[in-house]
């Protein structure tokens, strides 16, 4: 059963997505070379306790800490540790936050210092792909509209798109009904109307879009060692259209969702 959201409950998941969203924007600022994964962690604990929110991921399934950290090749779940990010790295950071009972649910990808052409590009991409999955977020539209045009996106620049983790609902609990693939024909599933809120997260790869766990039994990795790159927003659908509970500030996607398009069409 899909648990729609009222409007008193949206606002309270939109509370506790701006502790989440500028959590993360503070670990993307703070991120470079030298600095431990754990290091990481505990400024994000610090962050969101002090907000008067709740690290969800701690704790949730035995997960040992409050973000997850995922390097290069990791595709999500990365355990954050002892590893220290080198230049060149790209980090994909996971956060969730309890808030008022609420979950809210967001990831992004940076490089550290410089970067390949190519980790940037997939990067980009990946971003791309999110918004655009967003912007099908409609009423009227269907579910599988969302992963269909990530899909899309993502596969027409070449890459592998994830299909053993998907994004999901999220309310009450981080993981609720329903599954939102990040593919799939458009026009199936169940019609979106306002109230639904999902977690939108694209995982893309560099080559295969099969994946591994690591033997720690959490660390997702591709199959074939190429990188990835992960973007994750908390989305409510409202009868104004797909309002983006996580929004950072400074994000070059804060714009209109419903006019949003990939770099190479608006030049086109
Ligand atoms: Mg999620």
């Amino acid at each position: 059963m899909i648990a729609m959201k009222s409007a008193r409950e949206m606002e309270i998941m939109r509370q506790g997505g701006k502790i989440t969203a500028g959590t993360l924007a503070m670990l993307l600022r703070t991120a470079r070379a030298g600095m431990t994964l754990r290091e990481l962690d505990r400024l994000a604990e610090k962050s969101i306790r002090s907000q008067g929110g709740v690290p969800t991921f701690k704790g949730y399934n035995g997960f040992p800490a409050s973000i997850c950290t995922s390097v290069n090749e990791v595709v999500v779940h990365g355990i954050p540790g002892e590893y220290r990010l080198r230049e060149g790295d790209i980090l994909s950071i996971d956060i969730g936050t309890t808030f008022k009972r609420y979950v809210s649910d967001t990831a992004a990808t940076i490089g550290i210092g410089r970067v390949s052409e190519a980790a940037a590009r997939l990067m980009r991409v990946t971003q791309e792909s999110l918004m655009l999955g967003i912007a099908q977020m409609q009423k009227g539209n269907h579910l599988s509209d969302i992963g269909h045009a990530i899909q899309a996106h993502a596969e027409a620049h070449g890459y592998g798109v994830v299909r053993a983790l998907v994004g999901h609902g999220v309310g009450q609990k981080m993981h609720e009904e329903p599954q939102v693939p990040n593919y799939g024909n458009a026009g199936q599933g169940i019609l979106l109307r306002p109230g639904l809120c999902l977690a939108i997260e694209p995982m893309i790869t560099e080559g295969t879009y099969e994946v591994e766990t690591l033997p720690d039994r959490w660390t997702v990795v591709t199959g074939d060692g190429k990188l990835a790159a992960h973007f994750e927003h908390t989305v409510a659908l409202t009868e104004e259209g797909p309002r983006i509970l996580t929004l950072r500030d400074h994000d070059f996607l804060e714009l209109d969702v419903a006019r949003y398009r990939p770099k190479e069409e608006m030049a086109a």
